[in-house]
């Protein structure tokens, strides 16, 4: 049979990143988690808000910048009464942004960044000629899984098993930083 199948995924993160940084507390590298707390300074017409993290060992906390001296009417009113409540949802969810991550220029512990594949949709096109499969995994995140990994676990093979198929080029991986893509014609592990 003929055909061309695709089909992508989405790699989403199942709980906010842990920090590694200096504690001033316990003198060392620790680990920091998020607290799900925000903290909000609102001086004149100026608006601060910060993200509260805390060292797993001491909690001495961390504070990571969400906004910086804006004035309030660049933060949305729905966001910054979240702010205010202590969102939790709302402090998951900015404990998964990697950019808020990026420009706090805060250490992610890879071991932190547990998460599902989300299928977002399959199509199988059989008028082509041969049998291809091309699978996506978009990374949105910038999770820094091995495409190994996700290779082994999308076929339900062993990381040795695709590493073998690896080398006899029975499937190619490419990735990128914001997608990994597997392909391959037929797999006989
Ligand atoms: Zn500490």
């Amino acid at each position: 049979m003929s055909y061309l199948k695709t089909i992508e995924y989405r790699i989403i993160p199942t709980q906010s990143f842990t920090v590694i940084r200096n504690c001033s507390g316990c003198g060392q590298k620790t680990r920091f988690q998020n607290t799900g707390k925000f903290r909000v300074n609102a001086n004149s017409s100026k608006i601060d808000v910060w993200l509260i993290y805390q060292c797993e060992k001491c909690r001495h906390t961390f504070n990571l910048t969400i906004y910086e001296r804006q004035k309030n009417t660049n933060i949305p009113a729905d966001e910054y009464q979240r702010f205010l409540d202590n969102d939790e949802q709302l402090a998951e969810a900015y404990g998964r942004n990697f950019q808020l991550f990026q420009k706090n220029k805060a250490e992610i512990d890879s071991k932190s960044e547990n998460y599902e594949l989300v299928k977002l949709q399959e199509l199988i096109d059989e008028t082509v000629c041969g049998s291809q499969t091309v699978i996506t995994l978009q990374n949105p995140y910038h999770l820094k899984i091995r495409p190994e990994k996700l290779a082994a676990e999308i076929l339900g093979l062993s990381s040795s098993q695709v590493k073998k198929l690896i080398a006899k080029e029975a499937i190619t991986i490419r990735s990128t930083a914001q997608s990994v893509y597997i392909s391959f014609s037929e797999i006989s592990a």
